[in-house]
């Protein structure tokens, strides 16, 4: 079976149990794949592992797991692939850190290839006038972070958590708090190495087979596999002046957002969250954010009401901390928040960006960091976001017990439209996530995942020209509408780079060709 504990809730039945065609000899699958001369290994026991996501929705087994220690040991394992396609339909998922929500760094029946087991040459970090690291696409960003701080330099787009692979976010976008400004980190790398699915391996940038190189960046995993990355770097700061206020109103939340992001001289990060129907709230903040005002905010009470909190950040150095308050001043002056809800943190460059790792090893501590997560991720169009707003927060979404909801607006003028991303059409779009857990014992799973699929009804009923992040279908119908324009391109980069739509089956966009 392809269900390891019988729970796979993936809910199209033609694709999320693959016809596979017998294999002429199934047992001589794994024989031929032994017959490789590797630098690593294949294990074809004991796959559970690969067969398990973040998501823990999804279950798919696979045949085989590579441990390449090499790139020409992926590039051998893909040739020979395709060397077999006449009599077997297998298929190849890079598995970065496996936190894909549904099944989308699993193969089933296939090959999956663990690139974390892939040997990490040290980072080579260039200092000159345009700097940059160069890193392997198994290299964690949480290790990034580090070695570039070791010479004052760090990326400039992140995610909110860090324990993810260059390979994996690359693949998708990698959004956080700076998009606003510098783009997604698709937007910040400047040359790729890739194994195709034709088993080639090719530098590419934007200079050099670049329609392979803005093909991979947003591809998710469709065109080839990303073994190296050179990713650009900025100065780093020490510190973070770390703010949150409240809204009770929408619209007053979302033009603070608008105003902040529109200007110049702003924030280095800023993102925002939705409570609604959340109790003890400002209690929970205490340990880590100081009331500006402790005695107005200790009257200040959010019971029942939806509240929106607005995020700022401002990297520092220490020995300017006057210019910077100074600063923060200024901004916080233009904004329309609830006066006693100013809430404010101090803490290192690295514990900010390396927040969400201390949430998980409380989870983990607790046995709720393994539970399922049906997350939605959603683009929402400026122009929309009220309509979104009054039809989901309070009616479609009753309380965000099961998790934050987060919401902030980036400036697409600074993202390149020559990547696989697919965004709305407008400069100025919303992420809005839902990052759902569902709790052991309880109906949750299905309870988050039938009020997802009533978000989704509503963007489309209400026709707000939403497109999903991390996207998830079912049938290539739903893939075309969703690359809309891009989706000719994207058929004919597959064609081009992965003829026989061997990689990343998971994202159920191609059917392998046999
Ligand atoms: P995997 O899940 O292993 O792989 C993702 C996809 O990419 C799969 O299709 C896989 O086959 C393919 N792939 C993996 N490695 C490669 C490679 N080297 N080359 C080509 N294809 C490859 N995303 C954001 O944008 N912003 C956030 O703030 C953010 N926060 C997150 C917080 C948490 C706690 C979690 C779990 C995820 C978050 N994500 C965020 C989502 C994250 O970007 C995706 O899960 C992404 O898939 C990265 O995970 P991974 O490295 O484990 O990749």
């Amino acid at each position: 079976s392809c269900i390891p504990d019988g729970t796979n809730l993936c809910s199209n039945p033609s694709f999320d149990t693959p016809t596979i065609p017998p294999h002429s000899s199934s047992s001589s699958i794994p024989s031929s794949l032994k017959t490789l001369t590797l630098d690593g290994y294949f294990s074809f026991e004991n796959l559970k592992h690969a067969a398990k996501d973040f998501g823990n929705i999804c279950h798919y087994l696979p045949i085989a797991v590579l441990h390449p220690k090499s790139v020409s040991d992926i590039s051998s394992t893909i040739k020979h692939i395709l060397y077999m396609s006449s009599v077997t339909k297998l298929t190849v998922a890079a598995r970065g850190r496996g936190h894909s929500l549904q099944g989308q760094a699993q193969a089933y029946q296939g090959v999956v290839i663990n690139m974390e087991s892939l040997d990490r040459p040290s980072m080579y970090i260039e200092n000159g006038e345009v700097p940059y690291v160069d890193v392997s696409g198994s290299e964690l960003w949480i290790n990034i972070l580090h070695e570039t701080l070791k010479y004052g330099l760090s990326p400039k787009s992140w995610t909110d958590y860090l324990h993810l692979t260059v390979g994996g976010t690359l693949s998708n976008a990698g959004i956080s708090g700076q998009a606003f400004r510098h783009g997604p980190q698709i937007d910040n790398v400047y040359q790729l190495e890739v194994v195709t699915g034709r088993g080639e391996v090719v530098t590419c940038s934007d200079k050099e087979n670049a329609d392979l190189f803005y093909g991979v960046l947003g591809g998710l995993g469709q065109f080839g596999i990303i073994t190296r990355a050179r990713i650009s770097l900025g100065p780093a700061e020490k510190m973070v002046k770390w703010i949150r206020v409240l809204y009770s109103e929408f619209s007053t939340f979302s033009n603070d957002q608008e105003h902040l992001i529109s200007s110049n001289n702003s924030f280095d990060y800023i993102e925002g969250f939705v409570m609604i129907n959340r109790t003890g709230l400002l209690n929970n903040w205490r340990s880590s954010f100081n009331p500006k005002d402790p005695i107005q905010a200790s009257q200040f009470s959010s019971d029942g009401k939806i509240l929106y909190c607005l995020e700022m950040v401002k990297y520092f150095n220490p020995e300017k901390i006057d210019v910077l308050n100074q600063d923060i001043e200024k901004l916080l002056s233009e904004l329309n928040y609830i006066p006693s809800t100013l809430f404010l943190s101090e803490v290192s460059y690295v514990e900010f960006l390396d927040r969400v790792h201390l949430s998980e090893i409380k989870l983990r501590s607790k046995g709720l960091w393994e539970v399922p997560h049906p997350w939605l991720n959603l683009l929402i169009p400026k122009s929309r976001i009220l309509d979104f707003a009054e039809g989901v927060f309070g009616n479609i979404v009753k309380d965000n017990n099961n998790g934050p909801i987060l919401i902030y607006p980036v400036n697409k003028a600074k993202w390149n439209n020559r990547t696989s991303m697919v965004t709305p059409e407008e400069d100025i779009i919303y992420l809005v996530a839902f990052l759902s857990s569902a709790l052991p014992g309880t109906d949750g799973l299905e309870h988050i995942m039938t009020q997802n699929q009533h978000i989704l009804d509503f963007c489309a009923k209400a026709q707000l020209g939403a497109k999903q992040y991390l996207p998830h279908y079912h049938t290539q119908d739903e893939w075309q509408a969703h690359f809309g324009t891009q989706w000719e391109t994207f058929v004919q980069r597959k064609s081009a780079y992965d003829p026989l739509a061997i990689l990343a089956p998971g994202q159920r966009i191609f059917q392998k060709a046999i």
